[in-house]
Parts: C-alpha cells; structure tokens; sequence
C-alpha cells in the first residue's frame, strides 16, 4: 500500500517496492488504488509462487552451510559474501525537489538472494512461473522486473524487516549485477536466466521511473494509460478499476 504522510515541509511517501514495479512497469491507474488502500486477492499463481520461495528457502537451510556474516567482512570490499536467502531486507531512499514541496520517497523490500562477488554486488530475483516457455523468445526481463532488481541494488539493507536506521548497512562494491532468473515452478529449476550489470542507462531509467511513480502518486499529473486490453483482462485489480478498457 502507498501511503503518504505531510511533515511540516516535506511530504513522506512509503510503498512496498512491488507497489511501485507494478505500477510502472504494469499499469500506472494500479497508485491511486494503491494508496486507496485497495489490495487484490492473491492469485493462484502468486501463491504457486510463494510456495515455491518457501520451498526454495527451505532446502538451502537444509542443504547449504552457510557462515553468519560480520561487519567487518561486510564493510571489506575484498572480502565475498553470501547471505541467506530471503534474510535480507532493502530500504531505498530517493529525495525529491518539486517547486511546490520537498518529497523523501521510501520503498521497502526483501530480496530474494543477495551476495558480493570479487567485489560486484549481485542481486538475484527468482520468478517461479507455471509455463517458463513463454519466455523462449524473450531477450529483456519485463520493465516490472528490471525495476525491482534495480531497486534492491540501490537501497540500503538490513537483516530485520523493522524500517529502522539503526539496522540499515551497505555493501561496499566497485560495481553492481543483477540476475533474473524465470524457473519451472514445479522443479524449481531456472529455465531462463536474465543478467547484466548495472549501467548509467539502467540507472536512469529508475531514477526517471520513481519520479514518475512520485508526480502521479502526489496527484501532480495523471496515469498514462497503456491501452492494452489483454493487460486489463491480466489485471489483477480489474474489478476495483473504473479504467479498464
Ligand atoms: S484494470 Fe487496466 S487500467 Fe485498471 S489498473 Fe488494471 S491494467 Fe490498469
């Protein structure tokens, strides 16, 4: 849920980071039924989903040893790291500066696995999907998934999902990859893999994407429509949406 919160000057807005990857990379009329609080029921294929993160969590609790991580060998850029999965949350920051008021975005998420690598910064999204044929022809992710990952690369972490400052770290690094990775849900094995490192373009693109997310969440302009009537009947909001086509 996007919830927005004015303080003296500035204005707070908090989201999730999926509230904000949905919006600009799905459908952007998905933040104002956001920040009306509208959720949509888990779809059978979300839950699928999740059950298959669970299941992954799980067998490398089982199966991988894995040594806690000290500060200091996470403020050691030479030093490689790799942390559970699913133990670490993101926090990313972004100020803005509108003529009309100061807005400090913040959206928060968890990372599916997140490691350092001779000194490259590497996150790793899983997408467990029913049919990971559909991507065969695909050479991109999806913009809603390349945002996520670009998302979780430029936040701060910590290893408790309370936003609080006290707990947030970084990880030093020269440079930063992350890595898609769309698996058959029922084996869990990635079909496809989608990788590249972080670049000025890429970085652009979020930063141009949260201020958009920004101006049509504070109502200073308004949602582009994509005209796309196989995304409305997709949508998992369709039935709260008065824009569906
Ligand atoms: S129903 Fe269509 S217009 Fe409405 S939020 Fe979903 S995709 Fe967007």
């Amino acid at each position: 849920m996007i919830k927005i919160e004015k303080e003296k000057n500035t204005t707070f807005l908090n989201a999730a980071v999926t509230d904000f990857t949905d919006a600009m990379g799905y459908c952007e009329y998905k933040i104002p039924l956001s920040i009306q609080g509208i959720k949509p029921k888990p779809s059978q294929s979300l839950i699928l989903g999740t059950k298959a993160h669970h299941a992954e969590e799980k067998y490398e609790q089982e199966h991988v040893e894995l040594e806690p991580v000290l500060i200091e060998e996470i403020e050691n850029e030479q030093k490689n790291i790799e942390f559970a999965r699913e133990n670490v949350y993101s926090t990313l920051s972004m100020p803005f500066e509108f003529p009309s008021e100061n807005v400090l975005v913040t959206l928060s998420g968890r990372i599916d696995k997140i490691s350092r690598v001779d000194g490259t910064l590497i996150v790793q999204d899983d997408k467990f999907v029913g049919r990971p044929q559909t991507y065969d022809q695909k050479t991109q992710p999806y913009p809603s998934q390349l945002l996520q990952v670009l998302a979780y690369l430029n936040s701060v972490y910590s290893g408790k999902r309370k936003n609080d400052p006290e707990e947030w770290f970084e990880m030093p690094h020269s440079s930063k990859k992350w890595e898609l990775r769309i698996c058959d849900r029922k084996t869990r094995e990635p079909y496809k893999v989608f990788s590249d490192y972080q670049d000025a373009f890429s970085l652009h693109y979020l930063h141009t994407s949260l201020e958009k997310f920004t101006t049509i969440a504070l109502d200073f302009i308004e949602p582009e429509h994509h005209n796309s009537k196989p995304k409305c009947n997709a949508c998992n909001l369709k039935s709260f949406c008065e824009f569906r086509i």
